[in-house]
């Protein structure tokens, strides 16, 4: 095909991750009864009468989106698991199984595998979702990591991306930019241990931001919680991409615009600490950041009082008229600044790494 000299060379990059994503599902139609919700949530929803089945599948590629230099393949096993089953927790569903396939090549010994999936047992097991399959091949370089995860839910308990309507309030659980900030810090002390490798760094102060980063929870007990709360949210999305990349994707599907307090934005004090140290203000961590796997959902009015006070939610804003538009109101002002995505896009990653290596 990349022989063909009349084929057109549009770079990824220009399209980037959502607008290949885009170009995909428009030229597939679904023709299934049972396909509920095809391309474009969390997860696909497949209809099997009172309950449905949620699937959703995510890769991690090696130099893309993990660093073997630092990031343990034990916690990157945990991390591939619950990347996947915090998409089934954000349909507001119980995640039951998974399917693993990797590519290897023979730069990794049977030790670092067992390794990989020692993570992955444990994930499976806090989790408690069961390993039914996947497949196992080789690759030319380095290590690609695909999980599948299952889940199930009555169907009228089903939340996506869609039913935000104007007034809804915007709420997150946990806090966010942690894990940003997590990566920021092991990059640097992996520079350090380049130039340096006697250096031993004291991470200490960092322990809370690497271990976002590096052993993330898909928030599966905030799912339970919601439940016991009797609270169904009308939308809902994790926070993967960042939190400005997720809210204007559930403005998008459900056609409403957002207010987004900046003041509200949970962060931990060594967010706001590392933001002080790198020089980059700690909201803009957790708006262009990622890998959070925190919930972002919106909830009616008057469920408000069932959340109050709880201190695993924070009301970060609104759902206005999509007219209106998408917006951040800065810290201590009435600043509106548009809301725009600077997500962890794919592609731009793939960038930054080619250029770094030609580089170095
Ligand atoms: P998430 O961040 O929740 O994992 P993504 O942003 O990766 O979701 O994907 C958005 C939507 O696009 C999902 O519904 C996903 O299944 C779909 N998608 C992504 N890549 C492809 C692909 N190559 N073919 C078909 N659907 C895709
Ligand atoms: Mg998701």
């Amino acid at each position: 095909m990349f022989q063909d000299k009349d084929l057109q060379r549009t770079p990824l990059s220009e399209i980037g991750e959502f607008g290949m994503i885009d170009r995909i599902q428009s030229s597939f139609k679904n023709t299934q009864p049972t396909t509920q919700l095809g391309i474009g949530d969390d997860c696909a929803i497949i209809d099997y009468g009172e309950k449905a089945m949620l699937i959703s599948t995510d890769m991690l590629t090696e130099g893309v989106h993990f660093n073997l230099a630092y990031v343990p393949l034990k916690h990157l096993g945990y991390k591939a698991i619950a990347s996947s089953v915090s998409d089934v927790c954000a349909m507001n569903a119980l995640p039951q199984q998974v399917l693993v396939s990797f590519a290897v090549s023979d730069r990794f010994p049977v030790e670092a595998i067992d390794e990989l999936f020692a993570g992955m047992l444990i994930a499976c097991q806090k989790y408690e979702v069961d390993l039914v399959g996947g497949d196992t091949t080789a690759s030319k370089a380095g290590l690609v990591i695909n999980v599948t995860a299952i889940g199930s839910c009555d169907k009228e308990k089903i939340v996506t991306r869609k039913g935000a309507r104007e007034n809804d309030l915007l709420v997150v659980s946990g806090d966010l930019g942690s894990a940003y900030f997590g990566l920021q810090i092991l990059e640097r002390e992996n520079e350090v241990y380049k130039v340096n490798p006697n250096v031993q760094p004291d991470l200490r102060p960092y322990d809370y931001l690497i271990g976002r980063q590096l052993k993330p929870e898909a928030r599966l007990d905030i799912i339970k919680l919601l439940e016991k709360l009797n609270v169904k949210p009308t939308a809902m999305i994790d926070v993967s991409d960042g939190l400005a990349s997720e809210i204007l994707h559930l403005s998008q599907q459900s056609k409403v615009g957002f207010t987004l307090d900046e003041e509200k934005i949970p962060l931990d004090q060594q967010v706001i600490s590392a933001g002080e140290e790198f020089e980059l203000n700690a909201s803009i961590a957790a708006l262009n950041g990622g890998e959070d796997y925190e919930l972002l959902f919106t909830i009616k009015q008057e469920d408000y009082d069932k959340i109050k006070g709880n201190p695993h939610f924070t009301v970060i804003g609104f759902a206005n008229d999509l007219q209106a538009g998408n917006h951040l109101v800065a810290r201590g002002s009435n600043i509106k600044i548009p809301l725009t995505s600077q997500g962890w896009d794919a592609f731009y990653q793939y960038q930054k790494n080619v250029k770094n290596a030609e580089e170095e």
